[in-house]
């Protein structure tokens, strides 16, 4: 099972970020924000380290659009075009608390 970037990046997974404002997430101003890119999983794991848990990129993560921290990681295995690895689920801590 592959738990950490370096090991990701060597199996050939491809990596891509969604902004997750504006699901549920009423009281922010930002009521709907599209952002989303790919990311080079060679430069991730170089900055990151080799053995950086690849379910904890998310909370390093800022939507440069609307400065949400509520970022989607979502990895793509090599040749399964179909299957999304999400790592994501884990409730995030609220920063703030809710309201
Ligand atoms: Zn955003």
């Amino acid at each position: 099972m592959i738990t950490r970037l370096g090991e990701a990046w060597k199996a050939g997974w491809q990596v891509r970020i969604a902004c997750a404002a504006g699901k549920g997430h009423a009281m922010k101003k930002h009521p709907m924000c599209t952002f989303a890119t790919d990311l080079d999983m060679k430069t991730l794991m170089i900055a990151k380290g080799y053995n950086f848990p690849i379910d904890g990129l998310r909370d390093r993560l800022m939507c440069p659009e609307c400065q949400a921290c509520d970022m989607r990681v979502m990895y793509f295995p090599p040749g399964d075009n179909q299957r999304e690895i999400d790592v994501t689920t884990k409730p995030k801590p609220r920063r703030w608390g809710t309201w």
